[in-house]
Order: C-alpha cells, then structure tokens, then sequence
C-alpha cells in the first residue's frame, strides 16, 4: 500500500476519481432490503480501486476529509434518485467524519439539498463513530441538531469501540446505533460479545432507537440476531459494498432473507414485564420522585404503547398465527386496569381496592404474557416447518 500525497488526493476529488458503492442493509421485520450503507472508493487512472483506509487517514491528516464529503454528497443525491426511481422508497447511510460537522458547509449542503428537494430528509442517514462525537464540540452539536430538525436521521457508527458511547447517546440526537462488527464477529466464540449484542439491542429498542449489526459474515450470526430482536442486518453474508449498478441488479432480485421476526415477541414480553413493575412500584412503591417518564409510560394508550404499534403494526406479519388475534382481548384489558388502579391510588382509595385491583390486573397480565408465550413458539413452529421445506 502507497501512502497518497496531498496533491494526488486532491486531483482524485477533482477529476472525479470517488466513486460512491453500496452495501445493503436487510431489515429482520419486512426480511428484504430496506436501504444500503454508501462506501467510498478511488477508481486510480490505471482502474485499480483503493478503499476508504488507504487514503480517508491520509484525507484527514491533509486536512482534506470535508473536501472528500462535499464532492461525494452530490453523487449520493443523484444515485438517490436512481435507487428510488427503481425501488420507491429507499434507505440510504452515508458516513461523515467529526470534523465535516464541524464547519456549516458541509450542513448546508445537505440542509440545501433537502430544501430544494434534491433528497428526502427521511431516506437519509448520516453515520458518525463513537471516537468521533466523543469530544463534546459545541459546533458538532449544533450541526447535528440542524440535520436532525430538518428529518435527516443519525446513526452512532461501531458502537461498542469508543469510550464515551452512552454518554454521547443521551447527548447528542441519535435514532440509530450500529453495532461494531468486531463485537458481532465475537458472537461466534464469546459470550461477552453475546451479553453485549444483546444488551445493546434492549437499549436501542428501551430508547425507541433502530439497531443495525454490521459485519454479519455467516447464516448463523444473522439467525442469531434475528432471535435477538435486532432491527436490521449488515455484512458479507447477504453482500459486499457494490458498484451502483450491480447494487441495483441485486437489489431487484428481491429476495426475502428471513420471515417471522421471532425476537421481537421477547422484547414485547420484557416491555409488558417492565411495565407492569413500573405501575406496581408507583402504585405500592417508593415514588421515585424525580425520576423521567414514569407518568407518561405508565399511562400510555394500547394503541401507542410499544406492544401496541408492534401488533397494529409489523406485527402483523404474525397475523395467520391463532395466537395473534387472542393477544388484543387481554392487552387492551390489561390497559385499562392500569389507568384504573393509578387513578384510585391518586384518589387515596383503600388498601383494599387497589390490591383487588391489583390482583386482576396480574391475573390478565399473566394471560398476556402466556399468549406471547404461544404465539412465540407458534412462530419457532412455523420458522422450521420453512426450513424443513426449503431442505
Ligand atoms: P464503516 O462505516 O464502519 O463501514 C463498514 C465497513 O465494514 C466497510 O468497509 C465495509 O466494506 C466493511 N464490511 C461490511 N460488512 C463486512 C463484513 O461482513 N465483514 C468485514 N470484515 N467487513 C465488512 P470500507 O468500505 O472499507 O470502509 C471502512 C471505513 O471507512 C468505514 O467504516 C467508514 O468509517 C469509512 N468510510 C467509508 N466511506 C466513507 C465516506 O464516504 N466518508 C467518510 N468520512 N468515511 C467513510
Ligand atoms: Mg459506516
Ligand atoms: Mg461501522
């Protein structure tokens, strides 16, 4: 490998020598491709083509990195528009580095680009890593506010490899985390790397965030976080990063990669469990005054709880199951027990009432959740009568 020097580099950006190639991403609810991750290259003048780490170390030590991204981000909005002129709505990432954010060109670029209406601020995705939003930047965090309020999401690139992710979480407005693939490789040999994927997926799913795993490199760790509950799948598995081209033939094939999103139905038991315990304590409990959200996830409607927009909404994937349609009944009742028994503990109503209250709204819980049960091993059922079909 030949260290670039400043001046190739520049006549590589302005001879157009960047191209931009795609990796898909599947999501685990639908099972296809729901969008692609965009991946530097440089196409040298002999047709050779270097990847991003023999030349972005290089690109930022010249102070170079934002020139990189400004002659990129136009080529990502045209092939945009190709991918959504084949597939309608379509996801695409792409990756900035600390320093682009830091100065407002490269934000208004983008920022432009959406207003103009050359993108659709929902269809982008802007990937930072850890390392870089460790620094608490005033500047960055403004850049990043501005993208986000005009619709762009962000996602937190090789989460699990810095130092100060959670801190950068709760700081900065991302929606999306992507799980390092060291950490995900690790799941075939460790079961730290086990307790962090699956920890890592809860948190995402706690903070209503999406979580994406990347490097999945065997049928195995994507079957494994299927299970898992994880959002959408990355990695040499489904496909390498692509030219534009041949990304747009694989995408046409249109293949479903996995069918019934299992882990969900496990997220949706520890969401119920979670919630039942948080009334309790408030009902019979210390107060915890002070503490965020209570009030409000507590008392959530059935539509809007988290259960609630899984059933009425990819949930019902799950829908031929007999389980399914039995799971509304008790939910809904199990809700309005809920309201009840906060709203007599607020009257000051006796001891009496509100273990009655109490022991009904268990009873029907207990019944939810024994559905959840069987409708999760219907789904296991189903998923190796497919296999067995398929073999
Ligand atoms: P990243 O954003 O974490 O991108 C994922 C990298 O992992 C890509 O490497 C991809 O080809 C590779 N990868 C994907 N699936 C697998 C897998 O299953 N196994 C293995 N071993 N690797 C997999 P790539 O394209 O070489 O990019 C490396 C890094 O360069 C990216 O890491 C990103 O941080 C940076 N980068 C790429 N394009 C850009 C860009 O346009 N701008 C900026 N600032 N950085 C970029
Ligand atoms: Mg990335
Ligand atoms: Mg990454």
């Amino acid at each position: 490998m030949t260290i670039p020097s400043r001046d190739e580099l520049l006549r590589a950006i302005r001879e157009d020598e960047l191209e931009l190639w795609y990796q898909p991403k599947v999501s685990f609810v639908t099972g296809r491709v729901c969008g692609a991750e965009a991946l530097v290259r440089w196409r040298r003048e002999d047709d050779r083509v270097v990847s991003p780490a023999e030349f972005l170390p290089q690109a930022e030590e010249y102070g170079l990195i934002t020139e990189v991204a400004k002659a990129l981000f136009p080529l990502l909005c045209l092939d945009h528009q190709k991918l959504t002129d084949a597939f309608g709505h379509f996801e695409v990432a792409f990756n900035l580095s600390a320093r682009d954010l830091e100065s407002p060109e490269l934000v208004d670029l983008v920022l432009r680009a959406v207003h103009t209406g050359l993108v659709q601020p929902e269809q982008i995705q802007v990937e930072l890593t850890e390392t870089a939003v460790a620094a608490d930047d005033e500047r960055l965090r403004r850049g990043l506010e501005d993208l986000v309020a005009a619709g762009v999401a962000l996602a937190m690139d090789d989460f699990g490899t810095g130092y100060s992710s959670l801190d950068a979480l709760h700081r900065l407005p991302f929606s999306v985390v992507k799980i390092d693939q060291g950490v995900v490789q690790g799941l075939r040999t460790s079961g730290r790397c086990a307790a962090i994927v699956l920890a890592s997926i809860r948190m995402a799913h706690e903070m209503g965030m999406k979580v994406i795993a990347e490097g999945v490199e065997s049928e195995e760790i994507f079957d494994y976080l299927l299970h898992a509950g994880c959002t959408e799948a990355q990695g040499f598995w489904i496909s390498e990063p692509l030219p534009l081209p041949e990304f747009i033939d694989f995408v046409a094939q249109g293949r479903r990669w996995c069918r019934l999103p299992v882990g969900l139905i496990r997220h949706t038991e520890l969401d119920h469990l979670q919630w039942r315990k948080e009334l309790m304590d408030q009902v019979f409990g210390s107060r915890r005054a002070g503490i965020a959200a209570a009030d409000e996830r507590l008392e959530i409607s059935p539509y809007r709880c988290r259960f609630g927009e899984w059933y009425y909404g990819p949930g019902r994937d799950f829908s031929e199951l007999p389980a399914f349609a039995a799971l509304e009944e008790p939910h809904l009742e199990v809700h309005g027990l809920g309201l009840k028994l906060l709203r007599a503990s607020r009257l000051g109503l006796p001891e009496e009432t509100l273990r009655d209250l109490a022991e009904r709204l268990n009873a029907c819980s207990d019944r939810f959740l024994r559905l959840l049960q069987d409708l999760e091993i219907e789904a296991l059922l189903e998923e190796c009568r497919q296999d067995a079909h398929r073999a």
